[in-house]
């Protein structure tokens, strides 16, 4: 389990983090909070027009959108502040600090798990909206599928179970996660031989074990 105040810091306040540049160089930065980079994925689309009043969303700032609104409906459900109503118009960011500070005050286990399982899901899905992920040719070692079926919005497409990005390596199927480097080079270790995932993505292993 990721640390709570962590991830809750990582969501609602800037923090400093290492890029890595196209030319491999390395960088210690400081960037928005990933709350504050969701709603800058959706204003983007609706800003850029200077003075167009015609607001085209781009798939990008739609997928924001409806996570924005389900953190939205999530954190007014579980936030001390609830039913409240003149309370609900407190922002996204304090919701959150005040439902992680109840549980952790409280030494409330239970409550904290369940805030944790949210802010690690939205994180993870924040840095997926702005970073590429690479499909694996290799079925997933846990539930040993390689395809799924997923419905996009029009048609059901096809999709590999194994996925990863630069943070970490997921399967579409079973959801299992391999978070960080380590872990993803032990993925590696198992479905590719040892050489690291970036090395020749979705074209191995069709015939391997
Ligand atoms: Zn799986």
């Amino acid at each position: 389990m990721q640390d709570t105040l962590d991830l809750v810091h990582v969501l609602t306040r800037p923090f400093k983090t290492t890029i890595e540049n196209d030319d491999g160089t390395r960088q210690y930065v400081e960037v928005h909070s990933y709350l504050d980079q969701l709603s800058e994925a959706i204003e983007g689309a609706s800003t850029g027009g200077g003075g167009s009043t015609t607001r085209t969303r781009t798939p990008i700032s739609l997928k924001a959108l409806d996570l924005w609104k389900e953190i939205a409906d999530t954190t007014l459900e579980h936030w001390p502040g609830k039913g409240k109503p003149h309370l609900a118009r407190t922002p996204i960011a304090q919701r959150i600090q005040s439902w992680a500070a109840t549980a952790i005050n409280h030494n409330d286990k239970t409550r904290e798990e369940d805030l944790n399982k949210y802010l690690n899901r939205w994180v993870q899905q924040i840095q997926q909206l702005f970073e590429p992920s690479i499909e694996l040719a290799a079925p997933c070692p846990e539930c040993h599928q390689s395809f799924i079926w997923r419905h996009d919005g029009v048609e059901n497409v096809k999709k590999r179970t194994l996925t990863y990005n630069q943070h970490r390596a997921w399967c579409n199927n079973c959801e299992t996660t391999w978070e960080g480097r380590a872990s993803m080079a032990n993925l590696a270790r198992i479905i590719n031989n040892n050489q690291p995932l970036n090395g020749n993505p979705a074209h191995t292993s069709q015939t391997g074990e």
